[in-house]
């Protein structure tokens, strides 16, 4: 065999591997209001069968009708990229992260429950106003791959014997996902988790183990702002471990003007494991406090800004 076909067949492989991640066609099946702020979205169609999801907190960008009120139609073959940074900015479709809640390949059913935050952002706006039979655009893990394409964050180190959440009602979705898998967990750990959402009828029961303690903090009950509840939660009320690495003195920070905050754990073995996910600043906030402050040993720390206060996020 020569060299040319040789290169030719290996480049066909390449070009007819399936991507770990694809975009798929959706389409709002119906709704359900978890509580005043927020709402899940089923959605249907025959690609849902085609997804995959590989952990309670795997992310996916969902694309939203543009400017001009026209569904994304990008394209589902071929570089949606390249059509989406063509496009105009009336036409080009609005891409958000949120979170796989369920996923339901066998009757093509996906579970997405977003926040619903008012009509100031093309996806809360999406939500306000979604019907039934309304289309969508996802980017998702593709079924057809068989190796690991990543895109979720929860991944306990091996030893894990205590575990703390802290999140916002944008993490509600993924925290509800890991306290379902640790329950399902026959020697799970001790679990902490701390939500905080806009309000007391927010508060929504969730399934976890008789190991977890779940704690609602309600900003409107308790008077406090947007992440003050998940400071409050780092600060005061959860117990840390006692074993501490030296407080490292000043950590470098990300710029959260032009970055994200994102660090994910990255001890193979650890007692303790913590992950943390909200607006930007309160995360940032809890990542002095752990690190500077009580010295705790940041390779068991999943931090993740999910959104920022005043910012659009693409
Ligand atoms: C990995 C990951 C997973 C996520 N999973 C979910 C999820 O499952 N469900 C979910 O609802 N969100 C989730 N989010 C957060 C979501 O992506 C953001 O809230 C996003 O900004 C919403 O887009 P938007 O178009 O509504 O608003 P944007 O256009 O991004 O922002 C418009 C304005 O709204 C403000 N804003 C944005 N989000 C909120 C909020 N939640 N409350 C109050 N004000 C807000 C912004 O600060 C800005 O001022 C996730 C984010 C990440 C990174």
């Amino acid at each position: 065999m020569s060299v040319a076909t040789t290169l030719v067949q290996s480049l066909r492989k390449r070009l007819s591997k399936p991507a770990g991640y694809q975009l798929f066609d959706i389409r709002l099946k119906y709704s359900i209001a978890l509580s005043p702020s927020l709402k899940r979205f089923v959605f249907s169609g025959s690609d849902v069968g085609l997804m995959r999801t590989l952990g309670p907190d795997q992310r996916v960008k969902l694309f939203f009708p543009s400017a001009n009120g026209t569904p994304p139609n990008l394209p589902r073959h071929g570089d949606w990229q390249a059509a989406r940074r063509q496009a105009s900015a009336q036409c080009a479709a609005p891409m958000r992260t949120y979170t796989i809640r369920n996923l339901r390949p066998e009757t093509c059913e996906l579970d997405i429950d977003f926040v619903l935050h008012g009509e100031t952002g093309p996806a809360s706006r999406w939500a306000t106003h979604a019907t039934p039979g309304d289309r969508l655009q996802i980017v998702a893990p593709n079924g057809a791959y068989a190796a690991d394409p990543g895109g979720y964050e929860w991944q306990p180190p091996e030893g894990v014997r205590q575990v703390l959440l802290i999140g916002d009602e944008t993490a509600l979705p993924a925290i509800a996902g890991i306290l379902e898998q640790l329950a399902l967990n026959p020697d799970p750990p001790k679990v902490q988790a701390f939500i905080e959402v806009p309000q007391e009828s927010d508060c929504q029961p969730l399934l976890c183990g008789p190991k977890a303690k779940i704690h609602w903090l309600p900003r409107a009950s308790l008077g406090k702002q947007h992440g003050d509840g998940m400071t409050l939660a780092a600060r005061e009320l959860a117990s840390l471990p006692l074993i501490r690495t030296k407080p490292g003195g000043e950590l470098e920070e990300p710029d959260l003007t032009t970055q994200l905050l994102w660090e994910r754990a990255s001890a193979k073995q650890s007692e303790f494991y913590a992950w943390v996910a909200g607006e930007s600043a309160a995360v940032m906030t809890i990542r002095r406090f752990f690190i500077n402050e009580c010295g705790l040993d940041r390779k068991s720390l999943t931090l993740m800004g999910y959104w920022k206060l005043g910012r659009s996020l693409e």
